[in-house]
Parts: C-alpha cells; structure tokens; sequence
C-alpha cells in the first residue's frame, strides 16, 4: 500500500503555508529533457490528459510544479491552481490554456523564470504523485532569444535536480544515449546513477533490436533502470479525444502494447527489459514511496529544529503569551470601550454647559462691540466730522426709545443666531474631537483600518442625531425669541459673570498689543506710527496717497500694525470704562439694564445655555452614549469575517510577528505528530513486510 506518499504530500501542503524553506521540502520528481525528447507525451500519459503547453517556440518558462492526487472514490477529474483561486477546473484545454498564459507571462527578454507554477491534478485514474516539469534543453539558441538562454534553462535544471529530489531523465531512442542532455546533466550530480531514472522515449522509431540494446545500455547504469515507452497519442484518436475532454491513456497504453507485443523476442518478459507507460507509472510510485520514506529521518530533523527555533522566538520575544487575531481585537475593543466608558463619565451636562456658555460668551462679545463700543479704523483719511470712538457709550437717557430699541435688537440677534445648530454642531464636534483623542491613546492608533471604522462610527450616530437635536433646542428656545424675564438672582450672577469675560477680554488685548508691538519692532516705533496714524485721523498731518508704498515714511505694513495697534489700544480703554460702570451702583439693579447691555446679554446667554443643554444631554449625549459602544461592536466585531479580523490584527507589525509565529509554531507541530504518525506506520509496514 502506498500511504506515504499521499500523506506526504498533504503533509507538505501544509509545509508550503509555513514557508518557504528549502530544508522542509519533501522529494518530488523532476522531469528533465531535450526540446522535443517527448517529455511532455510522457507526463501527459501519465495523467491521461493532454494538458501541457505545446507549440514550436518553447513554451515552458517556469517550472511546473505539478501534484497528483488520487481520488478513489470520485468520479470526476479537475486541475487546481492555488495560487489563482480559479476553482476547479474540469476541462483540460482549460487547464491547458491557463499554462500557456501563465508561460507566456515571462517576458522574451527573460525567457525563463524559477518562480514555479503549482497545480494539482486530482483524479481517481492519477497515482499519488508529485513531479516538477522543467523547460527542456536547447541545443541552438533561437535567433530572437538571447544567447544566455541555454545556460539559463541548464541552471535552472541544476536547482531542481538536486537531493532528495528523483531525476526523472527522458530521452529520445533516436538519438544516440551519449548525447542526452538530460543524462549528462543527472549524471553530474548523480554520479553513481542511484535517484534516476532514465527514461527512453519514441521506442517505435528505432528497430526493436536496437531498441532493446538501449535499454540495457551499461555505460551509465542507473539501480533504478531504463524505461521504454511510446508515448505519442495515435493521430486519429488525438483530435477525437481533446474534444471530449476524454483520457488519452487507454489510447495510448493500447497503441503502445500493440507495439511492444509484436516484438516479444526484445521487449517480452523474458527480455529482462523495463517497456510501457503503465510500468513506468508504477515505478514512478514505488520511487517516490521509497524516496519520501527514506527523506522521513531528515525531514522530520528539519522540522524539529525549525520548531525549536519558532518556540525559542515565541519565548524570548512574546514572552510564550498566547493570541489570536480574534482576541487581539476583542482585547482591544473592550479596553477602547472602558477609555469610552470612562470619558463618559467625565463628559456630561457640566462639561456641556461650560462649553456652550464659552461660545455664546464670545458671540455676546461680537454684538456688544459691534452695537455698542467701537469704530473700526479702517482709513487714514480723516471723516470729518471724526466722531470720537468712544462718544456712543451707553450714558443716554434710559427712557430714550434709541437706546431700548439697541437693546432689544441685539437680544434678538442672539435668541436668532441659530442657537439650534450652533449649540449641536459645538457639541457633536467635541464629541468627535473626544474620540478621536481615545483613538490615539489606544491600540487602534496603528490600525489605520479600525481607525476609520470607529471615526465613522462616531460621525454616523452624530450625523443621525444632528438635525433632530438642532430643531429640538430651537423649538425649546423659542419662547425666548419673544420674551425675556430677568430676576434678580439671574442679574447678579449675570453680573459677575460678565465681569469676568470682560477682564479676560481685556488680558487677551493687552496680549495682543504686546505681540504687534513685537511685529512691529518695538514699543518706541509703534509708539511713532501710532502718533502719525492718530495725527492723520484728526486730519494734522496731510497724507498724500496712501497706498502700497506707505506714508509718512512708514512702510504701509507698519502703518497696517499702527491701524491695529490703535484699535486694540481703543478697545481696551473701553473695556476698562465698561468694566467700571459694571461696578457702579447702577448696574446692580436690573431696572437698569439700559445701562449695562453687558449684564442684560449675559443673562439672555446663559438662558439660552441651560435650556440648550437640557435637551443636547437628551438627544445627542444620551443617544450617543448608548448606541456608540453597540456600533462599536457592529462595525469591529460580529459585523467582521474572520479573513478582516487577520487583516485587522496584522495592519500592527509586532502582532503580525507574534501571530506568525504562533502559526507557524502549531503548524509545524501539527506536521511533526503527522510525521511521527507516518514513521510508526512505515516501521510497521516494513515488519510485515519482512515477515511476509
Ligand atoms: P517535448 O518537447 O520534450 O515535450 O516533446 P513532445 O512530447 O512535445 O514531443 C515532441 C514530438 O515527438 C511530438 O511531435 C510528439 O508527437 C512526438 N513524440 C513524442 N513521443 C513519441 C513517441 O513515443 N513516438 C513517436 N513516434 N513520436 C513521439
């Protein structure tokens, strides 16, 4: 029984996944030859299919790395690619198509390739093997090839031939044996003839005699023997069975026994000679059988040591912890969901509302100064008459209908900014702002693919959430729109509040004053523009041209720095008077409010505040608090298939190393108890054996 073979095979299948490394690969038959020795025929006797590539101008460029399998109990017969996913492919032509394709591929100024092509052929009419068929020698090179080609294919050959692999060395009985390329080029790397076999084709093209003398040549004898075959598909049934797609064998195995059996005096069993594809075939078997037992010893040495090493590394660098793909990300999406859990704790109405209030605070800023305290210095040439920027303080009679009319519109301006929008839009960027933090400070920083998935995840819900919420605070500040009551306690912390924006406003001018001064080139030279931009405003000093080039014999873009440095020097004068009047008796009684728009806005701010917040913890916190994680979990868990989840944990290159190596580490396990399991079975094998 020929178990070993089958399983060594499956066995280095299973090797070829682990890596490519020339100690862990088992023994295969390499098909060597001249152009036109018949080589092909003969593989494809073997498989009973037409299926390599034929045509005059060398079509074999690569390697092909070709297994066969035995399916006993099936019906069909296919050809796999592994490397192009193709699936199986039942039509030879097809298979033969592909071959050419994948020949013809190589570019002609290369003409040959070591990168193999592997297919498997499986079939209940194949044996268990596995042969590689290499490009068949040349003798002249062609004159649109280059020159190097025939040392090319003869290096190429030399790789493969090499222990532990069986030469399988085809000649042509036409040919004089002494001239084979094919056996001088085993007999260099195996002098004594004990892995070849040499096989004599086109038999019927010599007479039988002489035939029959090749056979037994003894100047380079070989244990393992000479075969003759004919191996050439009868012309008639050639056409007739490409088209059904049919086996060749039966033609060929019948043409072929019609011949060696006319001739039984040469090639009948009393001739001591090896004839016919069908011997052929079962030599090849018992070969490989013997060869794959024998490379048991060494190979399973090979693998041993290999598993040392991936174990060895596995220790000292991954410290012997165990992962998978699937924990990797479980791990690291439950630690990203504790950092979400911890920041929502951290993040709710206060955090909100402070938020909020900050913005509105700044945009009561913007209305006060553009109703209330300045003119902006925009030209140098004076407009008479120059109102002083100051003179339109509120000091004005508080029963003026002016004055109540600026208070009310600039309210209204505020109730009708658009707090809907403004609020949710503050508060869903946050958000994000938030996550994206999290996402830094966690394992999917280098995971450009989770990344993504958990960004998206985020803007999702919010995008969802957003016009929902924005209409649901507008609606809720509407009353506001129409109507404002003021009590007392609301004035006087409105009153402190707005204290304390102003005071900031006024550290950030005098900040800023400092940084022009710095552009500029010093106090002293400000100081000077600042004289000359002032002169020319109040109309003392007669500018001509102000333009691109400057006046005054300052540079236009210091006279830009003096514009600015004047406005800042307003600005902060006016907030100091205001922060006085909000001091002042006056300002305390909300009566007054004529007097102090400040307090008034404040107030209005902070209204709008509370009510905004009430409903963005309902609409947009709350909801994204609950659905987040559970997107989380659609997006980077059950949602993912198991080839994502691979991808996912390799995009960081430490847990791709420490994945790998685990694999490769049971894989090698998993090979070696195959192993052992094949040699007990080998020993048992040879037992019976000696005692049958
Ligand atoms: P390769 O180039 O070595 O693969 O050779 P092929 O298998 O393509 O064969 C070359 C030529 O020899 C083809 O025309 C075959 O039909 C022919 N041929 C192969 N084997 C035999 C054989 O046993 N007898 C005869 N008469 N011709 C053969």
């Amino acid at each position: 029984m020929m178990v070993l073979t089958k399983k060594m095979i499956e066995i280095r299948s299973i090797l070829q996944t682990v890596g490519q490394s020339n100690a862990l690969t088992l023994p295969s038959i390499v098909v060597i030859g001249s152009q036109s020795s018949g080589k092909s025929s003969v593989l494809e006797a073997i498989v009973g299919h037409e299926f390599l590539p034929k045509g005059s101008n060398m079509v074999t460029r690569r390697p092909i790395e070709l297994t066969l399998v035995n399916t006993p109990d099936a019906q069909a017969e296919y050809g796999e690619f592994p490397a192009l996913s193709l699936g199986k492919i039942t039509d030879f032509s097809h298979i033969q198509r592909t071959l050419t394709e994948l020949n013809l591929a190589v570019p002609d100024s290369e003409c040959v390739s070591d990168d193999p092509i592997k297919l498997t052929i499986s079939s209940p009419h194949v044996p268990d093997l596995s042969l590689i068929d290499l490009p068949g020698y040349i003798q002249v090179v062609g004159h649109d090839q280059p020159i190097e080609l025939k040392q090319k294919i003869s290096d190429l050959c030399d790789k493969y031939i090499q222990p532990p692999n069986v030469i399988l060395a085809i000649s042509a009985a036409d040919v004089d044996l002494a001239n084979s390329t094919a056996l001088r080029a085993s007999r260099r790397v195996d002098p004594r003839g004990e892995r070849t076999i040499g096989v004599v084709t086109k038999m019927d093209l010599v007479d039988a005699t002489r035939g029959a003398s090749i056979l037994n040549d003894r100047k380079y004898p070989l244990r393992l023997g000479y075969v003759g075959v004919v191996s050439r598909v009868p012309p008639q049934t050639s056409s007739l069975f490409k088209k059904g797609n049919e086996g060749i064998a039966s033609a060929i195995s019948k043409n072929e026994h019609a011949f060696f059996s006319s001739h039984p005096l040469e090639f009948g069993p009393e001739a001591g000679v090896a004839v016919g594809t069908t011997t052929l075939r079962k030599k090849l078997m018992q070969v490989l059988e013997q060869t794959m037992a024998a490379s048991l010893q060494t190979t399973g040495d090979a693998i041993r040591q290999e598993l040392e090493e991936a174990t060895y590394e596995f220790k000292v660098q991954y410290n012997d912890r165990p992962l998978s793909a699937e924990s990797y990300l479980a791990e690291s999406l439950d630690a990203f969901k504790h950092s979400f859990k911890e920041f929502t704790e951290s993040f709710g109405r206060p955090q909100v509302r402070e938020m909020l209030k900050e913005e509105l605070d700044q945009r009561v800023l913007d209305l006060l100064a553009s109703r209330y305290w300045n003119k902006p210095v925009t030209s140098l040439t004076p407009t008479l008459p120059e109102p002083d920027a100051l003179a339109d303080l509120p000091t004005a009679d508080p029963e003026s209908l002016y004055w109540h009319r600026k208070l009310d519109a600039s309210s209204s301006a505020l109730t009708k900014l658009g707090i809907g929008r403004l609020a949710t839009t503050v508060v869903a960027n946050a958000i994000q702002a938030h996550v994206d933090r999290l996402i830094s400070q966690s394992t999917f920083a280098s995971h450009p693919f989770a990344r993504q998935a958990i960004t998206e995840a985020a803007s999702g819900i919010l995008n969802e959430r957003f016009y929902s919420t924005s209409d649901q605070v507008e609606n809720c500040i509407k009353p506001y729109k129409f109507e404002i009551d003021v009590e007392d306690g609301e004035w006087t912390r409105g009153r402190e509040n707005v204290g304390e924006v102003l005071k900031n406003e006024l550290r950030a001018c005098e900040e800023a004053v400092k940084t022009v001064e710095k552009i500029a080139g010093g106090r002293r030279k400000l100081k000077d523009v600042i004289g000359f931009v002032d002169k020319a405003r109040k109309g003392e000093v007669e500018v001509v041209g102000e333009g691109a080039s400057g006046a005054g014999g300052f540079s236009s873009d210091l006279l830009q720095r003096g514009k600015e440095a004047i406005f800042l020097r307003d600005r902060a004068t006016l907030l100091r008077m205001r922060l006085q009047a909000l001091k002042s008796k006056q300002c305390a009684k909300k009566e007054n409010r004529y007097y102090c728009p400040e307090i008034f806005l404040d107030v209005v701010a902070t209204k709008l505040t509370s009510t905004a917040v009430l409903f963005l913890n309902v609409e947009l916190l709350s909801e994204f608090y609950y659905n987040f994680p559970r997107e989380l979990d659609v997006r980077l868990g059950r949602g993912l298939s198991k080839e994502e989840v691979e991808r996912f944990a390799k995009e960081d290159p430490r847990v791709k190393g420490h994945l790998e190596v685990i694999r490769r580490k049971e894989l090698l396990e998993l090979v070696l108890e195959k192993m052992e399991g094949l040699k007990a079975l080998e020993v048992e094998e040879r037992g019976k054996r000696a005692r049958g």
